[in-house]
Order: structure tokens, then C-alpha cells, then sequence
């Protein structure tokens, strides 16, 4: 998935994201990225959240609209973030060594994170004074 959330000069949040699905996928199958609320949500109030990797996972919780409402009830984007993926790994901890999932969240004050299951998710930040890349903090 590439996932885009962004806080314009006049504090407007928006988003989009894009995928190739999952490899070998059966024909027909939707991931979480078409899905609003799962793949990528926004709300003007609070912030926005995309997400990537296995998208049944995030579908299951409604991934991006949870991490959204965990912003709304007071939690940073990385608390969000990490919330949402601990929700996947409750319902089932057998999942962790099993799938990659990662939530970006990015809120109206400008505050973002991101979270994932195990290592190798890397996000940028884009910056006027030169783009930024991080490693999102992950499980493992
Ligand atoms: N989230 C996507 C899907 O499940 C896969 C990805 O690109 O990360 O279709």
C-alpha cells in the first residue's frame, strides 16, 4: 500500500492510498484500501489514518475509522496506532508471527505515528527543509 495523510496551511486533513492487493490473492478479492474506515480515514475534527499489509486483518476491526476514534478519546497518533494493532493481535495473538499489519496516523495538531507487527515498515515525513524517513515502532 502507499497511504497519504496530510494537514494543509490551513489545518484541512486529507488522505488516499493505493495498493496492489496481496500476492497470489484470489481473483475478486477487495483489501482494506478501497474500504474507507478500514484502509484510509479522515476526519477534519481529529486526524486521518491509513494502513498497510494484510488487509483482512484491518477490515476485522474497521482499522483506520478505530485509530481515528482512539485520536478522538485522547490518544496520540502513536498510541492510536499501537492500540489498533494490539486489537488485531487480541483477537488473535497466533497472528503475530503470521502477518504484517502497520496503521500511520497523523493528527489536527500536526502530531503523527505509526505502528506495526514486526519490523520493516518505513514511513516519510514530508519537511520544507528536507524530507524525513523513519521506521515505524513495531512488536518485534
Ligand atoms: N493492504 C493491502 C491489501 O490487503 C496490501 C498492501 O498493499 O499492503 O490489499
Amino acid at each position: 500500500t502507499i497511504g497519504i495523510i496530510a494537514l494543509d496551511a490551513n489545518g484541512n486533513l486529507s488522505g488516499a492510498c493505493t495498493t496492489s492487493g496481496m500476492a497470489y490473492k484470489m481473483h475478486g478479492r477487495v483489501g482494506d484500501s478501497p474500504i474507507i474506515g478500514a484502509g484510509l480515514y479522515v476526519d477534519n475534527e481529529i486526524g486521518a489514518a491509513t494502513s498497510t499489509g494484510v488487509g483482512e486483518e484491518v477490515i476485522r476491526i474497521v482499522g483506520c475509522h478505530l485509530v481515528v476514534e482512539l485520536m478522538r478519546q485522547g490518544h496520540s497518533p502513536q498510541e492510536a496506532c499501537q492500540l489498533a494493532v494490539e486489537r488485531i493481535l487480541k483477537k488473535n495473538p497466533a497472528k503475530a508471527k503470521e502477518v504484517q499489519v502497520g496503521f500511520l496516523a497523523l493528527n489536527k495538531n500536526g502530531e503523527y505515528g505509526a505502528y506495526c507487527l514486526q519490523k520493516g515498515f518505513t514511513y516519510a515525513k514530508y519537511d520544507p527543509t528536507g524530507n524525513k524517513l523513519f521506521d515505524s515502532k513495531s512488536n518485534f
